[in-house]
């Protein structure tokens, strides 16, 4: 190139004409002294005015590069810097110019002119504003993303990491970037997973590998993070190993968290396909024994009845249906007592006293048999007569209550053929036995010639004997009437302190033998009662003989009357109506507990006393029920045992009702 001293006379090249950027040169006095034809158009375009060689340079328009018209500038570069400039044009769209400024020298270094060359720089500066952008965002999304990004030489002890790394493996700032505090941050196993597959991956020559593992942060906390690298193999065989790795606790605890939910919804699954099963089992024992119960229901010979809280049937077998004329399910639900009336000398049972209530509102076992005379009526208004058990049930369940009835008519006629018997043979008896009676009389009287001691002896235990005899075929043929046909009763007027003392009279030998005392607690105002003589008697004899037999010697008998009203409470029975109550009290053996609900039954006889007194039948009480049951009346007793008992009788306190009857008691 050559060059010249003037600044007019500079030789510029044709070259800078075919060049894009816009090239401006100035001489030392700030003149212009030459431009291309890119500035000259770029100028011309932006301003509408043309510039020309020789103008000062400070009179140029400045936009787009302001720099071109401030002398400073050019005086930068004639003292010989060389330097460039970026400047933003803001315009519909921002441009951006690079200035440089360039120094022309002659052959002696001297500053002769400058150059400014402008070049439009902004899709270059737009693509570094991006790039810077997006390193941002990436940065924002590392950081979001838990993310980082690492990188090692294979072979090398040193590692680089971005700012990222420290968040991401939980490690101070200034941790050295090494390769060894790089897996230190790592368990134990999982330092040692990540080096294997590390190595594994360079051997097989592989591009990339992911791992999963867990770290250890500097306070201690674990975190597990999820690494995706890429193996970069150089030609000069360097190994790079280039990592991203991720926090993936998160997920990973929200992956546990679900696994342990599932398996907390397979075990809650399980343990309800259990209970199912338990139930699918439960529902077939229950069948199963539904199955049996009802097997065993329907083969009873005896009528049963299961009854809820408020008496409704909830259960009923075939033979209870067959007795009480009803199919069995049309009974379900229905009221027992009025399917079921029973009925006692043709009476019916009262509601309150309705054998299966009271169990209920007792909670206890009753049993009626033959001798209660229960009975229901079939459909053609014939009474049947039953024996029947009520139950209460204390066991949680629907049923409150049960009944089992059975008919017992086949029993009462063999009862009867029974008692015929026994009448018939009393009757029998008798006669032969009043003969010995008579004879034993005379032979003791000395009638056939005085007796040898030992003959009066002899003979003295056959009329003893045969007393007893007597005693026992007058008992028998008194039950046997009671049993076969209706009591008659004859309400007379009775003077009870008289009839007491005879009664009394009668046992009076062996009062004495036992040294007993006897009390009479009469008082004034009762003097008399009207009943019928018969039935008060034999009461009496039997309450006094078994009270002087079963009290030991030295004993005390009181015997009492008093009136009480209905609803007062006399020896744990309250009274159902206005009564004349008569008490033998004594202090003898007493009745064990066990014995004390059949002491009334036919032929009973307590164990405590069998072996004590010999002279005793079972019937005495059996006897003493019935008739005082028939006149209106009621017997009960208290008895401790060792202690003694008290026998109660209430008759009705305006006296007995006449019955019609056959039966005349001995
Ligand atoms: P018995 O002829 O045996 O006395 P009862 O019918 O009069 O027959 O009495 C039945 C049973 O009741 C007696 O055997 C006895 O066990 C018991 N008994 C009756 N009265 C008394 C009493 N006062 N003291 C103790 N036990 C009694």
């Amino acid at each position: 190139m050559q060059k010249r001293s003037s600044t007019n006379s500079i030789f510029l090249p044709p070259l800078f004409d075919s060049i894009t950027d816009e090239v401006l040169i100035v001489d030392r006095e700030y003149r212009i002294a030459w431009f291309n034809k890119a500035f000259k158009n770029e100028y011309e375009k932006k301003f509408g005015s043309s510039i020309s060689v020789g103008d000062m340079v400070s009179t140029l328009q400045s936009e787009p590069a302001s720099s071109i018209v401030i002398l400073d500038t050019w005086q930068r570069v004639f003292s010989g810097g060389e330097f460039s400039i970026t400047e933003q044009y803001k315009g519909n769209v921002d441009t951006y110019m690079e200035l440089r400024f360039v120094p022309i020298k002659d052959a002696g270094e001297k500053v002769v002119a400058a150059a400014v060359f402008i070049k439009d720089v902004t899709f270059i500066r737009r693509a570094e504003i991006d790039l810077i952008q997006s390193r941002i965002i990436l940065q924002e999304s590392q950081h979001i993303a838990k993310l980082t990004r690492w990188t090692f030489e294979v072979g090398s002890a040193t590692i680089d990491w971005d700012n990222t790394f420290h968040e991401v493996f939980g490690v101070s700032f200034k941790t050295e970037k090494t390769k060894e505090k790089f897996f230190n941050c790592f368990t134990a196993s999982s330092k040692k997973e990540f080096e294997e597959t590390i190595k594994k991956a360079v051997e097989d020559k592989k591009n990339e590998f992911s791992i999963d593992s867990e770290i250890i942060t500097e306070d201690t906390t674990h975190r597990f993070i999820h690494t995706l690298a890429k193996i970069e193999y150089n030609k000069d065989s360097k190994v790079l190993v280039i990592g991203v790795s991720n926090d993936v606790s998160e997920i990973k605890e929200a992956s546990r968290r679900l696994t342990e939910r599932n398996r907390e919804l397979e075990n809650t699954k399980s343990a309800m396909l259990n209970v199912l099963e338990d139930v699918q089992e439960l529902e077939k024992k229950t069948t199963q024994k539904v199955q049996q119960l009802n097997a065993i229901l329907s083969s009873m010979r005896e009528a049963l009845v299961a009854v809820d809280e408020k008496m409704n049937i909830v259960l009923i077998n075939e033979a209870a249906g067959a007795l009480l004329r009803i199919a069995p399910q049309d009974a379900i639900g229905k009221s027992f007592a009025e399917i079921c009336p029973f009925y006692k000398n043709d009476k019916k049972i009262p509601e309150r006293i309705y054998p299966l209530k009271k169990a209920l509102v007792e909670k206890t076992i009753i049993s009626f048999d033959i001798t209660d005379e229960i009975s229901i009526k079939d459909h053609t208004g014939k009474f049947v007569p039953i024996a029947l058990t009520a139950s209460y049930l204390a066991a949680e369940v629907d049923i409150s209550a049960i009944a089992i009835m059975r008919d017992i008519t086949k029993e009462k006629e063999v009862d009867l053929a029974k008692t015929e018997l026994i009448s018939l043979a009393s009757h029998q008896l008798r006669t032969p036995l009043s003969s010995v009676n008579w004879y034993a009389e005379m032979l003791l009287a000395g009638d056939a010639g005085s007796l040898s001691e030992e003959a009066h002896m002899y003979v003295t235990e056959i009329y003893k004997g045969n007393h007893r005899m007597i005693d026992l075929v007058n008992a028998l043929l008194n039950v046997s009437r009671v049993d076969l046909g209706k009591i008659m009763i004859e309400p007379e007027k009775v003077m009870l302190p008289a009839l007491v003392d005879g009664v009394f009279e009668d046992l009076a030998l062996m009062v004495k033998e036992k040294n007993i005392t006897f009390l009479k607690k009469i008082p004034k105002t009762i003097s008399s009662y009207t009943g019928d003589k018969k039935i008060i008697t034999i009461t009496l004899q039997n309450l006094f003989s078994n009270a002087v037999k079963y009290t030991p010697a030295e004993g005390i008998i009181t015997f009492s009357v008093v009136r009480a009203k209905k609803g007062e409470t006399i020896g744990e029975y309250t009274l159902l109506r206005d009564s004349l109550v008569f008490s033998v009290a004594d202090t003898g053996y007493g009745i064990p507990k066990k014995d004390q609900p059949k002491i009334f039954s036919k032929l009973y006889r307590a164990d405590n006393v069998k072996e004590m007194e010999a002279n005793g039948n079972g019937l005495g009480l059996y006897l003493v029920k019935s008739m005082v049951e028939t006149a209106g009346g009621k017997v009960w007793f208290t008895s401790v045992p060792d202690k003694g008992s008290t026998f109660y009788v209430a008759l009705p306190e305006k006296g007995m009702e006449k019955r019609a009857g056959v039966t005349v008691f001995t």
